[in-house]
């Protein structure tokens, strides 16, 4: 318990990798940056094909094994959960679980706990023990910003927002405009809009909101909201490639080692991402057409759906089947199309791929941002519209697929396009160099002595002298 070892910090994650794999990395962080803390990880079972050792032992440094203890919460049966959307899944299995979590606390009496800012249903838990409760935000500034600013916006606005003339005011941060809402808000009436909102309440009660962002990130959005609970960026905290296993280099890294320096973009739709067939036709041809190099992670199309494959992946499709009939043959020499998974955070470190078309999942961002390779930003789904602004007018590292596209198929001369602008000419060159730069601040910022080192350490002392007096009520 606290009483002997300083700090014990509950940490519960989401369904999902995108709600899991920043948590562990941030719990990996944490206990390599004190001797003093030790963690208790909450996590659930994920459908998913992924390599779950990967995500949750990454091969971190022996002592770790220590110092963070695993607990999986008891499988929620996802047949028995009807939605479409993502995040009210995500919602209601972390509700579904708090019975087996509130034992599990209550047993081992945690000092503090963190939670993924779709499990803030544990705050209850917390204020039972009467511990600081606190999220990790797994993406950035602007979007927690929107979050909170929600309930107000629910208030004042009447109607659809994408019906709205003007675009949707953010105080303090950069206006979203209709097209570029996270997912639920354009739905107002959906059940999705009634979880969000909820999310957005809860987030509040927080004692304090970790982010997985640096200062400076956008100059635009750097005004907290004075209604906010206090906000540390603690980021970009990200797996290094350095902590995968040596003994499972991935074929296609060995594809890598043969190309050219920065020569191959790299397109892959994160964790769940998936095209329509059309999309994924055109796709195909226009990387083809591009006459580019490419490592392509291809998933099998969806109708509708472009969250797709984000609780597990359609194991009986083969995704190449759907590919355009010669496209294999022809793109042979320039190009790897491998299904479903790859180890990304290495591939985009490694120096010959050059750019990267990605969904914009804020992990995949951070993983481009550090990596220093420019974007193709084509956002999919959740908050993945509002990070592809970012990225393009915002930080100006990425040039945005859909703009004025909104809604239809992107056509193959469209992309080779993109994929020209990213490796040729000027506007890819101030991109990269725009990407390089980024890289470098971020390494400053996590680094010692850094602006998200310090605030990491900061949020330790509130944890620190928390569990101190804790430990005076408890005697
Ligand atoms: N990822 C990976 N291999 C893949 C696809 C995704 O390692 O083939 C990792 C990626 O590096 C990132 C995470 O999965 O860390 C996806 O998170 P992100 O926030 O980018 O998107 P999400 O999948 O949550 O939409």
């Amino acid at each position: 318990s606290s009483t002997e070892s300083g700090v014990h910090l509950a940490v519960v994650a989401s369904l999902g990798v995108g709600h899991m794999k920043p948590l562990v990395v941030f719990s990996n962080r944490i206990v390599s940056l004190r001797s003093d803390i030790h963690v208790t990880f909450f996590f659930h079972d994920t459908d998913t094909d992924t390599d779950t050792d990967d995500i949750i032992s990454p091969s971190s440094p022996p002592h770790h094994d220590t110092k963070i203890r695993l607990v999986k919460l008891p499988p929620i049966d996802q047949s028995t959960i009807l939605t479409d959307s993502v995040g009210t899944r995500m919602s209601i299995t972390n509700i579904r679980s708090l019975p087996s979590l509130r034992a599990s606390l209550l047993a081992s009496r945690p000092s503090a706990l963190v939670v993924d800012f779709f499990a803030t249903d544990a705050f209850d838990v917390a204020r039972e023990l009467d511990i600081p409760k606190y999220v990790y935000f797994t993406s950035n500034l602007w979007a927690l910003a929107l979050m909170l600013h929600s309930p107000q916006l629910d208030q004042d606005i009447q109607g659809a927002y994408v019906a709205q003339s003007e675009p949707i005011r953010v105080p303090g941060f950069r206006s979203i405009r209709a097209v570029d809402l996270p997912d639920p808000m354009p739905d107002r009436e959906g059940e999705g809009y009634r979880w969000y909102i909820h999310t957005c309440n809860r987030l509040k009660e927080a004692d304090g909101i970790l982010v997985n962002t640096f200062e400076g990130l956008d100059d635009s959005c750097s005004d907290l909201l004075s209604t906010a609970p206090p906000v540390f960026l603690v980021g970009p905290l990200i797996r290094s490639a350095s902590e995968l296993s040596p003994n499972r280099r991935d074929e296609c890294l060995t594809w890598l080692d043969s190309q050219p320096a920065e020569s191959v973009l790299f397109v892959s739709f994160g964790s769940g991402g998936t095209l329509s067939r059309e999309q994924t036709t055109e796709l195909a041809l226009g990387l083809e057409m591009s006459g580019k190099r490419f490592l392509w992670v291809c998933r099998p199309p969806t109708t509708g759906n472009s969250a797709g494959a984000y609780f597990g992946v359609l194991e009986s499709d083969d995704p190449l089947k759907f590919l355009p009939e010669g496209f294999m043959e022809h793109t042979r020499r320039v190009g790897l199309v491998v299904p479903n998974w790859v180890p990304q955070v290495e591939i985009l470190g490694h120096t010959a791929v050059g750019g990267f078309l990605s969904h914009c999942g804020w992990n995949s961002t951070l993983e481009s941002m550090i990596a220093g390779k420019p974007m193709i930003a084509w956002p999919l789904y959740a908050e993945q519209r509002m990070n592809a602004v970012l990225l393009s007018e915002g930080i100006g590292m990425a040039v945005h697929a859909l703009k004025g596209n909104e809604g239809r198929v992107v056509k193959r001369a469209e992309i080779a396009e993109l994929v020209n602008v990213v490796f040729e000419g000027e506007e890819g060159k101030v991109m990269r160099e725009k990407a390089k730069e980024m890289s470098g601040r971020a390494v400053v910022a996590v680094g010692e002595g850094g602006t998200s080192y310090k605030s990491l350490l900061q949020v330790f002392e509130q944890w620190k002298i928390g569990s101190l007096n804790y430990d005076k009520i408890l005697r």
